[in-house]
């Protein structure tokens, strides 16, 4: 068990990419804080997943893009063991739409969950993993982060953006022994992918050349490795996981 005794808080646990990354840490030992914002049934059933493996864990009504939801969610996350260890920064949302149309609204909306959201968590973490000269971020980016892609202007730069202040934090916080990381899916099945046209799907399956579209196990397993102890020399680094989507 790589991660014994550690606590981790993963932000949009309630299912999809977030719920595999609980799972998969909760299973290296790890207890798990996750949050929600609806379907608070969803979250909970995460929450009997992980606790099957032995760990505690539990999830808080907390909207990421709310700086005083993040502090209740960090206040929870402390009542475990007194201190957290592992951010993973998963919440993120899309609104697509061609820029010329774009609202403001939607703008706003996904980069004040995407990129405001990982920045209250990793400001509220900093200090916690400083003081304990130990701690492990990553972040949710994505493909489209590196790329780009039509439609998605706000959802590319809030994935970008996070690339950004991944590397920046990495070097304000190397010398304190915590690591911060991104990782970058290509495209995964989850709920948010199913939202995407047929013509979109097709598109993006013809630049993958592992051929096949990608799982959320796929990118917890990369989650898992870069919070372990084996992963401590890495740091300010955006790992790919993608089918070879982007290289
Ligand atoms: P999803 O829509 O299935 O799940 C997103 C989760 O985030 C849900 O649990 C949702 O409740 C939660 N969430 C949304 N807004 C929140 C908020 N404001 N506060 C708290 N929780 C919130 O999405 P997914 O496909 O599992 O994606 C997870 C992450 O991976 C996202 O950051 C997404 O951008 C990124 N990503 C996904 C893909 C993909 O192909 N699915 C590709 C690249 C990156």
């Amino acid at each position: 068990m790589k991660l014994e005794n550690k606590t981790a808080i993963v932000t949009g646990g309630s299912r999809g990419i977030g719920r595999a990354i609980c799972l998969a840490l909760a299973k290296e030992g790890a207890n798990v804080v996750t949050c929600y914002t609806k379907g608070a049934e969803a979250a909970e059933e995460t929450v009997s997943m992980c606790r099957e493996y032995g760990v505690q864990s539990l999830a808080v009504q907390a909207d990421v893009s709310v700086g005083k939801d993040v502090e209740v969610l960090f206040e929870e996350a402390l009542k475990v063991t007194g201190t957290v260890e592992i951010l993973v920064n998963n919440a993120g949302i899309t609104r697509d739409g061609l820029v010329m149309r774009m609202s403001d609204e939607d703008f706003n909306a996904v980069i004040d969950t995407n990129l405001k959201g990982a920045f209250y968590c990793m400001r509220a973490a900093s200090k916690l993993m400083m003081k304990k000269r130990y701690g492990r971020i990553v972040t949710i980016s994505s493909v489209v982060g590196v790329t780009g892609n039509a439609g998605q202007i706000n959802y590319a730069a809030s994935k970008a953006g996070v690339i950004g202040m991944t590397k920046s934090m990495a070097k304000e916080l190397g010398s304190r022994n915590v690591t911060v990381n991104a990782v970058a899916p290509g495209f995964i099945t989850t709920d948010m992918t199913d939202a995407l046209s047929a013509q979109v799907k097709e598109q993006l399956a013809k630049e993958i050349p592992l051929s096949r579209l990608g799982q959320p196990d796929d990118v917890a397993n990369a989650v898992a490795f870069l919070v372990s102890d084996e992963a401590s020399y890495i740091t300010g680094q955006v790992l790919h996981v993608d089918g070879g989507m982007v290289m």
